[in-house]
Parts: structure tokens; C-alpha cells; sequence
């Protein structure tokens, strides 16, 4: 019997807990089908805590975070929160949350599965099996750098000042999470910035390359210009395997590569931290899209880009990569078979209501592991 797995649970606002319900039906089908059994916590974030508590997230629930071997988090944030002052955000939850983990790799996968391949705006030819994951580095670069503000100057004419700063030891963490997700893919990655104009950018390709050369001789590295990058995920995406970038290109890439898949309610996303002393690595799953409160209380969001959030969760945290390829397969399979939520529905399929969805993902896994 392997040993338990303590996840720490934020199902968050609007549609983060009716989507979090259908992963906890997968949790419990592990618990009872697979070797293995979690821990699970669960705390309010974002608008729920602010009502309840009177902060987006309590000191308690970020110590919860930092003892947890994983976080899984829904989605913060709403109308009835709009108003209030920066710090007491819902997104104040999930900023608290990277930085006391020190979370800085971001990790996007990008996939098309079969049943969808005509929900992208691209030719199915073009991104069917697509399967690219981007790392963006996410605490670091033109975000955060100093100097910043919007100055008057002497005439009365303003300026604004942001800064785009890297340092070395920033740039390997990140570029090292790239090559060892490489290594566990298609061992190709590609560095992306902008070398050609930019210092920043010419010392991420000079360490990205050392850092190869040094540790990853054998993963096949290549550096790509960002406005190039681009392009290439427009016209012939599958190209990639892994990417690796900066805050900045990797916020738009990111965006880029996600609609190539069609469907938000589809598409997870990890941020990890460093390996830590003790072996362990902070880790925060969650979907990329929000918390939807134009559909919240519905009943009708799609709960896969949550349940996959889990089987990264899965693969990432605990390198349980069999049952995370289950779950994914089982997905896919719900998919096959003509189930769709509103946001991918399609002529021909039979709509049905997040709990339905959730349950034949269930359902599927029953037959696959039977
Ligand atoms: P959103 O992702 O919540 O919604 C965009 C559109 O996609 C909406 O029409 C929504 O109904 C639809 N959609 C999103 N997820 C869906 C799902 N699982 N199933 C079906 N349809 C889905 O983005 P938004 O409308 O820009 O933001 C809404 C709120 O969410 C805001 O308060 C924003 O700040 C917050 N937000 C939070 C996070 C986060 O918690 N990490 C991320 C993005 C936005």
C-alpha cells in the first residue's frame, strides 16, 4: 500500500467548487480502486474567504499550503468583489500562495484530444495530436523588475518605466524544469526570448545554452525569437515539444497555444517551485480559466480542465504517471463517446450538466481498469 498523499484543497469562487465536486468523485474512485489514498484538506480562498474570513486567504491556510505535498486550486474571483481595494483581492489568494511557495515555473500544456480536433480555429490537420507544454517563468523578469512607476517630467509629459531583469540563477531554475520535462517527453526543448534585441534576453540564451552543455547533453535544445515563436505556433505548432520563456513572452505564448486547443474548459496548468532540502517541491494545480460567474451556480460548467489539473497533479507531485495517463484516457474517452458541456458542445452531441460529465468520467475509468 503506498503511503498517503496530503493534498490541500481550494475550490475558490463562482464555478471553482461546482467543478472541484467532480474531482473529488475521481479522488474517490482512487481511494477505492488504486494502491493509494490521500490526505484531504480543505480551505476556503479568494471572495469565499474575504466573506467568511475577512482576507482572500488566512495566514492558517497558507501554512495548510506550505505542509501540503500538493495544492489543488479552483479558480477566485467575482462581481461582488470587484470594488474592493488591491488588498483584499480574490486574486490576492493565489499571488500569496506563489510567492510563500516560491512557486516559479508555470507549466501549460496544450493539447488537442481527437473528439475536439474541430474545435480549434485551425485546420485539423494542422493540430491534430497536438502536444506541446510551455514553461514560462513566473515570478521574475519585466513583472516584478525594478525600476517601475509612471513618472511627470519636467514639462508635465509622463513616463512609464518597467523593467526586464534576469539574473542567472533565475534563468537556470527555470530552464531546468524545462530540460527535465524534456527528458521525460520528446527530449527536445526550445528557449525562447528576444536575444537579438535585448541584453536580458541574450543572457537567457547564453545560460540556457551553458546550462544544456553542462547538464542536458543529451536533450536536443534549439533558441527561437519570441515574435518568430509566434508565428510558428500559428503555423505549424506540432513543431515543438517543449517550450521554455520568460514571464512576459510566456504570458502571451501561453494564451496563444491554449487557443489552439479551442476550448478554455479543457486545459490544466501546474506551477512548481525548487526542490527543496528535504526532496520535496512545492506544487499548485489548477485550471487556466476563471472563476466563469456568468455560468457559476449553473450546473453547467465543464469540470475536465479541473480533473485534468489532478492528473498533473498526479504526474508532477507524485510521478503517478500510469494513473494520470488513466485519468486523461478516460477524458478523452467521455469525449469520444458525444458528451460535451455547453462551452464545447458541438452538433451531433448530447449536452449534458457537469455533474453527468463528471460522473462518466468516473464511469470510463471503471471500464478502462476493469
Ligand atoms: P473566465 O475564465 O472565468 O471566463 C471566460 C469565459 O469562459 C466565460 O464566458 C466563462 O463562462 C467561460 N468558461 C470558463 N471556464 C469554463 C468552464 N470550465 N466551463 C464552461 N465555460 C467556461 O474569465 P473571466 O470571465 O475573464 O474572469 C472571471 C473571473 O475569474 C474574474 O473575477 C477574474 O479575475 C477571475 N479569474 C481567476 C483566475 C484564477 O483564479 N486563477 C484566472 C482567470 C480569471
Amino acid at each position: 500500500m503506498a503511503s498517503n498523499k496530503k493534498l490541500l484543497v481550494l475550490p475558490g469562487d463562482g464555478i471553482g467548487p461546482e467543478v472541484m465536486r467532480e474531482v473529488r468523485r475521481v479522488i474517490d474512485w482512487m481511494d477505492r480502486r488504486r494502491a493509494v489514498t490521500f490526505d484531504l484538506e480543505e480551505a476556503l480562498v479568494g471572495g469565499a474567504a474575504m466573506d467568511a474570513q475577512g482576507v482572500p486567504i488566512t495566514e492558517e491556510t497558507v501554512a495548510k499550503a506550505k505542509s501540503a505535498d500538493a495544492v489543488l486550486f479552483g479558480s477566485v474571483g467575482g462581481p461582488k468583489w470587484d470594488t474592493l481595494g488591491f488588498d483584499k483581492r480574490p486574486e490576492i489568494a493565489i499571488l500569496t500562495l506563489r510567492r510563500e511557495l516560491g512557486l516559479f515555473a508555470n507549466l501549460r500544456p496544450a493539447t488537442v484530444l481527437d473528439p475536439l480536433v474541430d474545435a480549434s480555429t485551425l485546420k485539423p490537420d494542422v493540430v491534430r495530436g497536438l502536444d506541446i507544454m510551455i514553461v514560462r517563468e513566473s515570478t521574475g523578469g519585466i513583472y516584478f523588475g525594478e525600476p517601475r512607476g509612471i513618472e511627470t517630467l519636467p514639462d508635465g509629459s509622463k513616463r512609464g518605466v518597467n523593467t526586464e531583469v534576469y539574473t542567472t540563477a533565475e534563468i537556470e531554475r527555470v530552464a531546468r524544469v524545462g530540460f527535465e520535462l524534456a527528458r521525460k517527453r520528446q527530449n527536445r526543448l526550445c528557449s525562447v526570448e528576444k536575444a537579438n534585441v535585448m541584453e536580458s534576453g541574450l543572457l537567457w540564451r547564453q545560460t540556457v545554452a551553458a546550462l544544456g552543455q553542462r547538464e542536458f547533453p543529451d536533450v536536443e535544445l534549439s533558441h527561437m525569437y519570441a515574435d518568430n515563436c509566434a508565428m510558428q505556433l500559428v503555423r505549424n505548432p506540432r513543431q515543438f515539444d517543449v517550450i521554455v520563456t520568460t514571464n512576459l513572452f510566456g504570458d502571451l505564448l501561453s494564451d496563444l497555444a491554449s487557443m489552439l486547443t479551442g476550448s478554455l474548459g479543457m486545459l490544466p496548468s501546474a506551477t512548481l517551485g525548487g526542490l527543496g532540502a528535504d526532496g520535496r517541491r512545492h506544487a499548485l494545480y489548477e485550471p487556466i480559466h476563471g472563476s466563469a460567474p456568468d455560468i457559476a451556480g449553473k450546473g453547467i460548467a465543464n469540470p475536465m480542465a479541473q480533473i485534468l489539473s489532478f492528473a498533473m497533479l498526479l504526474r508532477f507531485s507524485f510521478d503517478m504517471n500510469e494513473d494520470a495517463a488513466l485519468i486523461e484516457r478516460a477524458c478523452t474517452k467521455v469525449l469520444a463517446s458525444g458528451l460535451r458541456t455547453a462551452d464545447i458542445m458541438q452538433t451531433g452531441m448530447a449536452r449534458v450538466s457537469t455533474q453527468v460529465m463528471g460522473e462518466a468520467v468516473t464511469r470510463e475509468l471503471d471500464k478502462i481498469a476493469a
